[in-house]
């Protein structure tokens, strides 16, 4: 089997160590590629090739608008490529093709939208208070940028990074999970045949206690943007302080979806299933708290559960299939483990709450859909994220407490309310403590709305015009046109 490599100055290179990891098929075990294992060495090298690429190329003075049209290009490559990269996307987590082409679709739209926005932030001036002056403000690259992506939406994330990074003029190194590598790589090689200077951009492959934790202490790095697990966040955020480098995290979520009474019944069923068993519930803004009014609770859960039962887990590559398999065995360990936790505390199991038995799919690391009834804000369950195909109910009587317990987390990443009062609607989403909120909607996100997290679930903003302001510096130019001594040390 041929070795995927590395990206670093412009060479597809081994590691310096000569390991190499398997990549698995999360659907049926097979190995499906072997890559180079990066280790701290590797990631040193690329920092020095980006570190060389910023501090003496020409990528972060190349006009803005030139570096867009690159930007565009690697859209067109996208689009070119995207029945392949959306099957190696299904091979490496399991999703069904479906999905992945729409990620695709969803990402050569976000490298399109930064490539649009390069050149259109070319200063600002500003009044000054001293005569015969000039006061400007603009917009620079941060430098290198270390980026480190999870494995649920592998190539999404990327280019929520990639794309704001090359449009402001930085130079990066991006280390996907160790665990679904295979789009990034491809996109790499999108990247150089859509003329990316060498040293731009780097690749580097490996676990991330070895890899990403050399990006997030080098002190040659300028900025890490991770995106995954809080626990890692909080890793990041101590190794990327002693040179107090400019951090982006986005985290977790434990995302309430609020249902009144007089919302539309078979809309919000419908969209409170899609919230959490679209990927099996692996996504970051997974509706996985969902709040009912006591008045249609009953019926909301019983219908719930028909459909839950209704859907048809499989392969990613079969048409019928619904959801796919948890990406991997030490996931799924999670995923059983939460729910036991959850029976532990007093939940009910409506429905799922093991391992399917179809022997189908006994290769794969398979998980029922789950619907767990009689819970509590307080427990783990609703408090911890689970990250996998299982939702939570809860149960309010008013419209305060259905606020009260969508905000009981630790978490704020997004949330929805479902109702056709749409007074009610904004009184409630006026109070809800999270980056996103959508009333009668979930999930839904485009390149021209920032995303990212209150509270824990992380700092700053991707996408949007936020998503590049994080990837510049802010600097105030005054110039003064008559300048005179001032005369104060006499
Ligand atoms: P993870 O934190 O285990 O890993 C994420 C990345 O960090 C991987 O590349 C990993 O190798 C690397 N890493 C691990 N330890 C590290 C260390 N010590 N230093 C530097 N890097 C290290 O997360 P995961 O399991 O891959 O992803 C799932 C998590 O990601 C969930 O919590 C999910 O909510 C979160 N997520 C958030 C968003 C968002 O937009 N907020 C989007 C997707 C996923």
């Amino acid at each position: 089997m041929d070795i995927k490599k590395q990206f670093i100055d412009g060479k597809w290179v081994v590691s310096e160590s000569n390991k190499t990891r398997d990549i698995i098929n999360p659907f049926n075990k097979e190995i499906i590629a072997r890559v180079t294992e990066s280790d701290e060495d590797d990631a040193k090298l690329a920092i020095a090739a980006a570190r060389k690429a910023f501090d003496h190329g020409s990528w972060p003075t190349t006009p803005a608008t030139e570096r867009g049209q690159i930007v565009n290009k690697i859209a067109d490559l996208i689009e070119r490529d995207k029945e392949e990269l959306a099957e190696l996307e299904s091979l490496d987590t399991g999703k069904t093709v479906e999905e992945s082409r729409g990620d695709m679709d969803d990402i050569a739209g976000v490298f399109r939208y930064y490539a649009e926005l390069a050149d259109k932030d070319g200063g600002e001036i500003i009044d000054s208070p001293i005569p015969n002056s000039v006061s400007k403000v603009v917009r620079e690259p941060v430098g290198v940028c270390g980026q480190i992506t999870p494995w649920n939406y592998p190539l999404l994330q990327a280019s929520w990074k990639l794309a704001p990074a090359l449009a402001a003029g930085n130079t990066l190194i991006m280390k996907p999970s160790e665990i679904t590598p295979l789009t990034s790589i491809k996109v790499f090689e999108l990247m150089e045949e859509a003329g990316v200077p060498a040293g731009v951009a780097n690749l580097v492959l490996g676990a991330g206690n070895a890899v990403g934790a050399e990006l997030s202490e080098n002190n040659d790095v300028d900025l890490i943007s991770f995106t995954g697990g809080i626990e890692t966040g909080k890793k990041i955020m101590r190794a990327a302080s002693d040179n107090v480098k400019k951090i982006a995290l986005e985290l977790g979520g434990k995302n309430p979806n609020v249902v009144f009474a007089d919302a539309d019944f078979d809309t919000a069923l419908d969209q409170a299933m899609n919230a959490v068993f679209f990927h099996a519930g692996q996504i970051c803004s997974a509706g996985t708290r969902l709040i009912v009014e006591d008045r249609i609770h009953d019926k909301f859960v019983n219908a719930l559960v028909e459909k839950v039962e209704n859907i048809k887990l499989g392969s990613g590559f079969d048409e019928t299939t619904q959801m796919g398999p948890l990406i991997s065995e030490e996931h799924l360990n999670k995923v059983i483990k939460y729910v036991e936790n959850g029976v532990k505390e007093g939940v009910t199991v409506a429905t799922g709450g093991k391992r399917p038995e179809d022997p189908k799919l006994q290769d794969g690391f398979f998980y029922l859909p789950t619907v767990l009834t009689n819970c509590e804000s307080k427990m783990d369950v609703v408090q911890n994220e689970g990250f996998g195909p299982v939702i939570t109910v809860e149960k309010f009587s008013n419209e305060d407490e259905a606020i009260k317990l969508a905000n009981d987390s630790i978490y704020g990443l997004s949330g929805g309310v479902w109702t056709n009062d749409i007074a009610k609607a904004e009184r409630c989403v006026a109070k809800m403590r999270m980056g996103t909120v959508w009333i009668n909607e979930f999930n839904l996100y485009f390149p021209h709305a920032p995303w990212g997290g209150f509270k824990q679930s992380g700092i700053g903003r991707e996408l949007g015009k936020a998503g590049l302001e994080e990837y510049t510096e802010t600097k105030h130019i005054f110039h003064n046109l008559k300048p005179e001594p001032i005369n104060w040390f006499q």
